[in-house]
């Protein structure tokens, strides 16, 4: 089986490699999407934008790269401001390890290496947040150097050109890193990443692939078999469904916050106190158990204000928020919590579950008012 396919790909590489790299590269020239982070050559923006488009779309991407660059437009200013700085401006985006990454690596890029991304392969690796894949892609986009990036988009391409009906799984990457690595151009390799990644946002989609439109399409060994839909093989994901409380303590218009731990799902972000419902426990006892056990306080009274859902990647979350009176005054950690107006949690980053909480608050107050 594995000699089938070295055949194939060495055929492939003898006879067609050439032909099948202008056939893509010219589809590209006609048909990519004009994005803001193609039309620069700059490193720090193309290691930007490749954080920021993992696991998120295009269109979502857009007005935060711009924010981002009006904000922290080069390394030198990404690395002087205070973390919170930069996970607000994130907030919303997911993932938020990215953004730690990011900070984190630029001030290691700007006391080593001089501000300047490095170029080699292993430097660029081991710094915080650099995988094969993103260290692949700015390597070959910002410098044009050999390497091949295997993203999910890429990586089906790959197996459908190569008709291999198994799951898309990171395991696989290796032995597609293998059987491709004859076929790699020595010079291009940014653009022809770049055509692979659109082609597999635009043409060679999950589902649906609008094979008839695709500029690979004689090469393509699943299209032949008419196997296109079926690879990869599917796989099963659990998605978690959380149900949490939260309470809404307000003291002459200001409302309590607390900072999530350092490390962990969501690390460093604000949010309302509360916690997760145990099984089958009301919302308003769940309530009165969280506060006690992380304030040490009672609640005198909870009356439910609204309940709002967010889906991350892997799970999704339903906030029960409350409005509370305490019957005494908190003792708090200054490091930990803040009481804060709504006006004054603009400056703070919020997972997109507490943020919409925050906008029913704006909303609620806005009618108030009128
Ligand atoms: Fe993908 Fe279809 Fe093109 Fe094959 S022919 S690479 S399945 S779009």
């Amino acid at each position: 089986m594995v000699y089938k396919y070295v055949c194939l790909i060495m055929k492939i590489a003898e006879q067609n490699a050439v032909e099948f790299q202008r056939k893509l590269e010219t589809w590209y020239s006609a048909f990519r999407r004009r994005l803001p982070w193609r039309e620069t050559k700059d490193p720090y923006k193309i290691w930007i934008s490749e954080i920021m488009l993992q696991q998120t779309t295009v269109q979502t991407v857009i007005p935060y790269y711009n924010d981002w660059m009006e904000q922290f437009p080069d390394m030198l200013t990404l690395s002087k401001v205070p973390l919170q700085k930069v996970l607000k401006a994130w907030q919303g985006l997911g993932y938020y390890p990215r953004a730690k990454n990011l900070h984190q690596a630029s001030k290691i890029i700007m006391t080593d290496f001089n501000g300047h991304i490095p170029q080699n392969y292993d430097d660029l690796k081991n710094l915080p947040g650099f995988g094969p894949y993103t260290t692949a892609a700015v390597l070959s986009i910002a410098f044009d150097l050999p390497y091949l990036t295997i993203d999910a988009n890429i990586r089906r391409i790959l197996m459908r050109l190569l008709k291999w009906p198994r799951k898309a799984s990171s395991s696989i990457d290796k032995k597609l890193h293998h059987f491709f690595s004859p076929l790699l151009p020595r010079r291009n390799m940014g653009i022809l990443n770049q055509a692979l990644m659109e082609l597999g946002s635009l043409v060679c989609r999950p589902k649906n692939p609008l094979c008839l439109l695709c500029p690979v399409l004689d090469f393509c060994e699943a299209y032949k078999a008419g196997e296109q839909e079926v690879i990869p093989i599917p796989e099963k994901r659990s998605y978690k469904k959380i149900q949490a409380v939260i309470g809404i303590i307000e003291k002459n218009g200001k409302f309590l916050i607390q900072k999530r731990p350092s490390t962990g799902l969501l690390a460093d972000l604000w949010e309302f106190p509360g916690g997760k419902l145990e099984k089958g426990e009301p919302a308003e006892q769940a309530l009165k158990r969280e506060i006690q056990e992380e304030m040490g306080i009672e609640i005198n009274e909870a009356r439910f204000l609204t309940k709002v859902q967010h889906s991350y990647t892997q799970f999704q979350v339903t906030l029960h928020a409350f409005s509370c009176s305490l019957n005494t005054d908190p003792v708090l950690d200054k490091n930990r919590h803040r009481w804060l107006s709504l006006k004054g949690m603009r400056q703070f980053p919020f997972p997109s579950g507490s943020a919409k909480v925050i906008k029913f608050l704006e909303n609620k107050r806005e009618s108030n008012r009128k």
